[in-house]
């Protein structure tokens, strides 16, 4: 196959009509695709990294949170760990009080009645000795769930530093790519007829990023569906053609080494999209 005949033809821009070579355009939109995609991956890049950080910093929340609900808690069994031991000192001096009380008694009646009272403080003594134990069981367990979280918490914001610090070595880095892949871009666009430029940008928004395929095997290769063979041979004849896959409306191109490549395994489904929207 010869090289690829040239064919000027005049492009209605802005600003009146603009004569472009459209092999050029093509060959220029599918460079310009290149370089978005290479933008697309920082920009998700950058994405992955925020969310990362934003996914550490709210985990550390949602600890600290529990931190708090746990130490509220913990305030609660502490004051109801105070009324125990009140309750203990109270009744260990009823039982110390009656017990020098018994020396001094009078009668059967004053006996019995000191030694009910005595009973009765030390039953109240073994069950509050009691409460007193299994409550500092869960203080002491409700401690330990604490420092378990605040080691957490302090391992997450450990992390999210980590993270925010990466963030920030990376931000420069992708700054500067992203500057020089603009720039690339910049020149390159000024070689595409503006509606060209407009309306690959919108496939591209629509369609997972990409406004431009080859088409390998008679198949579109953005949508993998196989275009009709009158447009295919108007591709290949008029490689000068602007053409757009009548299924996902991406600019269409062929590339003559890529009908050599490998076989196509992707299935992409993709629902239509309107003409006029395209
Ligand atoms: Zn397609």
């Amino acid at each position: 196959m010869g090289p690829p005949n040239k064919i000027k033809v005049t492009v209605d821009v802005l600003d009146g009509s603009l004569e472009v070579d459209l092999s050029d355009t093509i060959r220029v939109l599918s460079e310009v695709q290149k370089i978005d995609l290479e933008l697309d991956v920082i920009e998700r890049e950058k994405e992955r990294c925020c969310s990362e950080i934003e996914e550490s910093k709210s985990e550390g929340d949602d600890i600290k949170e529990k931190v708090t609900l746990l130490t509220e808690a913990l305030d609660t069994l502490e004051v109801e760990g105070k009324d125990l031991e009140e309750g203990l000192r109270v009744n260990k001096e009823t039982i110390t009080k009656d017990n020098e009380r018994l020396g001094e008694i009078k009668n059967d009646k004053q006996f019995k009645a000191i030694t009910k009272e005595i009973s009765n403080a030390e039953k109240s003594v073994k069950l509050l000795e009691m409460e007193s134990s299994a409550l500092s069981e869960r203080v002491a367990e409700k401690r330990e769930e604490i420092a378990g979280l605040e080691a957490k918490s302090s391992e997450k914001t450990d992390a999210a530093g980590t993270l925010v610090k990466k963030l920030e070595e990376n931000n420069a880095e992708w700054a500067k790519e992203i500057e020089g892949k603009s720039k690339e871009r910049e020149a390159l666009i000024v070689d595409i007829p503006p509606n060209i430029l407009k309306k690959y940008d919108t496939i591209r928004a629509r369609r997972a990023g990409i406004g431009i395929v080859t088409v390998e095997r008679e198949t579109c290769q953005g949508c993998f569906i196989q275009i009709p063979p009158q447009v295919y041979i108007q591709l290949r004849r008029d490689s000068d053609g602007i053409i757009n896959c009548p299924h996902c409306y991406r600019f269409l191109y062929f590339d003559g080494e890529s009908e050599v490549g490998a076989e196509s395994t992707s299935n992409e489904a993709e629902s239509s999209m309107p003409a006029d929207e395209a």
